[in-house]
């Protein structure tokens, strides 16, 4: 049984490495699918996330040109 909740702790903890992997760097851009303009990641509109995410961690990317939304990227970071 212990074996057992071993691999359980190590398959979570390998997951949780994948998500923080996706996290959007300053490197990123991103093109508007609305009018083509390629949106480096510095010159994004940004705006507060829609629901409920915390807006220190989460910011939505818009588009300079046409203010599509781009994406939603995490900012926050421990
Ligand atoms: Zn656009």
């Amino acid at each position: 049984m212990v074996a057992s909740a071993t691999a359980d702790a190590r398959t979570k903890h390998k997951s949780a490495r994948a998500v923080a992997s996706t996290v959007t760097t300053t490197d990123d851009s991103f093109e508007c699918d609305t009018c083509g303009t390629v949106v480096p990641f510095e010159e994004a509109r940004r705006s507060e996330t829609m629901g409920n995410l915390d807006p220190k961690k989460w910011q939505t990317l818009c588009c300079p040109e046409c203010g599509n939304r781009l994406k939603t990227v995490f900012v926050g970071g421990e």
